[in-house]
C-alpha cells in the first residue's frame, strides 16, 4: 500500500501576509531567469552599477581576510569606519555638535539602515509622507514597522517631486515623518536647496523626522546634489541614511550606514543585535579604503560619475526621438523614468511585460513606485545595452500609437 502525503499550506503571519516581492529584485531574477534559457536578454532592471568595484576597495578586502579580519565585530560596526565616517560627514555639516562615531551604525547596505530607522522611529498609528514616485521598499518598510505609508504625489511639472505645499496637504496629526531622497530613485530628479529648505522647514515646524536617503548623492550630473546635512540647522529629528554600494559600485559588499541621534542610533544598534548582528567584516574594512583612501575614490568616483552622465545624455537624445513620450529629465542617480501608457498598449506594467517577452528588455513597471502609467530603466548598465534598450523601448511606444 503506498501512502500520498499531502503537504500542508502554509499561511503567512500577518506580519508579512501582505507582502510582495519587491519589484526592482524581482525584475533582474526575470532577466536572469530568461537569459539561463538562452535568451539574449538586456537588463535594465535593478538599479545596479556595471562598473568592479575600484581595485584598491578590492585589495583591501583581501588584505583583511589574510589579516584575520573574520570574526564577529561591534554590532555597530568597526570603530575606525564610524569614526571615518563620521569624520566625512562633518565635512558637511556646520553646527556645534559635530557628529561623533556613536550616532554611526554600520548596517548589511543602506536597505537595512532604512528599514532600521523606520522600526526605530515608527509605529502603529502613525503616519509617514512618502512622496511618491519612490523606491517600492520604502512603502514596504513602513508597512513592516505597522504604521502607514502614505503616498504624495509629486508634481508632473516638476520632475514629480513633492513640495512642502503637498506635503502639508497630505499631513494629518497622526504624521510622524517623512522619506526624502535626492537624486530620486526611480526618477532622477535632484531636488534644488530651496525645494529641500522648505521640506525641511515645515518638518521642523511639525516636529517629524526626516529620514533622509543619499545613496544617491555623489551621482549629480548638472552640480552637486545637496545632503540635509548642508541645509539643516539642528539635526534632532534627522536620520540620514548612506552607503558605498552606489558611488563605490560595491552593491555586493552591503555596506550602508545611519547617521542619527545618539539615542536613535542606541535603539537602532540594539535592534541590530537581535537580528542580524554586525555587518561583514571584510566588508567593513573594504568600505574603510574607500572613505579614508580619498584621492583615490575620488578618481574613481569621477570616471564612473562621467561614464553616467555620459549614459544620461545618450538615453535622453534616444528618449526625445519619440515627441510624445514624457520622461523626467534625469539629473542624477542612473534611471530613465518614462511614462507610457496608451490607449492601445495598457499602462506601465503590460509596456513593460511586453518589452521584456517580446523585445527582450527587461526594466521595472512604475506600479513598483505607484505610478502605474510608468517604467523605470536603469542605465547602470554597458552603454550599448542601454542605447538598445531606449530604442526598443521607445520603438514599442510609437507601436501603440505613442
Ligand atoms: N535599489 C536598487 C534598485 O532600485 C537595487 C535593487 C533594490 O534593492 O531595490 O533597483
Amino acid at each position: 500500500m503506498t501512502e500520498t502525503t499531502t503537504l500542508r499550506a502554509f499561511a503567512p503571519s500577518a506580519n508579512v501576509a501582505f507582502l510582495k516581492e519587491s519589484a526592482t529584485i524581482a525584475v533582474s531574477a526575470r532577466a536572469r531567469a530568461l537569459k539561463a534559457q538562452g535568451r539574449k536578454v538586456i537588463d535594465l532592471g535593478a538599479g545596479e552599477p556595471d562598473f568592479d568595484t575600484p581595485e584598491f576597495i578590492r585589495r583591501a578586502g583581501q588584505k583583511a581576510i589574510d589579516s584575520g579580519a573574520t570574526k564577529y565585530t561591534a554590532t555597530e560596526g568597526i570603530l575606525p569606519l564610524r569614526e571615518a565616517i563620521a569624520a566625512q560627514t562633518n565635512a558637511r555639516w556646520s553646527g556645534d555638535d559635530k557628529i561623533v562615531a556613536q550616532e554611526v551604525v554600520v548596517s548589511n547596505g543602506s536597505k537595512q539602515s532604512l528599514f532600521n530607522a523606520c522600526f526605530a522611529l515608527f509605529g502603529e498609528g502613525d503616519e509617514v509622507l512618502i512622496p511618491t514616485p519612490s523606491w517600492t521598499s520604502y512603502y514596504e518598510m513602513v508597512a513592516l514597522s505597522k504604521a502607514k505609508p502614505v503616498s504624495v504625489i509629486g508634481d508632473p511639472a516638476n520632475g514629480l517631486k513633492a513640495t512642502a505645499a503637498f506635503l502639508d496637504a497630505a499631513s494629518t496629526p497622526r504624521t510622524k515623518g517623512i522619506m526624502l531622497n535626492s537624486p530620486c530613485n526611480p526618477t532622477g530628479a535632484v531636488y534644488s536647496t530651496d525645494e529641500l529648505r522648505e521640506i525641511l522647514a515645515l518638518a521642523e515646524e511639525r516636529d517629524w523626522w526626516v529620514l533622509s536617503d543619499e545613496i544617491y548623492r555623489r551621482i549629480s550630473f548638472d552640480g552637486p546634489a545637496a545632503s540635509v546635512l548642508d541645509l539643516s540647522t539642528r539635526r534632532d529629528r534627522l536620520v540620514v541614511i548612506d552607503g558605498v554600494a552606489k558611488a563605490y559600485a560595491m552593491t555586493g559588499w552591503r555596506i550602508g550606514w545611519t547617521i542619527a541621534p545618539r539615542a536613535v542610533s542606541a535603539a537602532m544598534g540594539a535592534f541590530q543585535s537581535h537580528t542580524t548582528s554586525n555587518a561583514a567584516a571584510v566588508s567593513q574594512h573594504a568600505a574603510l579604503e574607500a572613505i579614508v583612501n580619498v584621492d583615490a575614490a575620488e578618481k574613481a568616483i569621477t570616471h564612473m560619475v562621467a561614464q553616467f552622465k555620459a549614459r544620461r545624455d545618450a538615453v535622453v537624445k534616444a528618449a526625445r526621438v519619440a515627441p510624445g513620450l514624457n520622461f523626467v529629465y534625469p539629473e542624477g542617480a542612473f534611471y530613465l523614468y518614462a511614462n507610457v501608457a496608451t490607449e492601445r498598449g495598457g499602462d506601465g506594467t503590460a509596456f513593460a511585460a511586453a518589452l521584456l517577452e517580446k523585445h527582450d528588455v527587461a526594466i521595472v513597471p512604475g506600479a513598483a513606485f505607484f505610478t502605474p502609467d510608468w517604467v523605470r530603466l536603469s542605465y547602470a548598465a554597458p552603454s550599448e545595452h542601454v542605447i538598445t534598450g531606449v530604442e526598443r523601448l521607445v520603438e514599442l511606444y510609437q507601436s501603440y500609437g505613442g
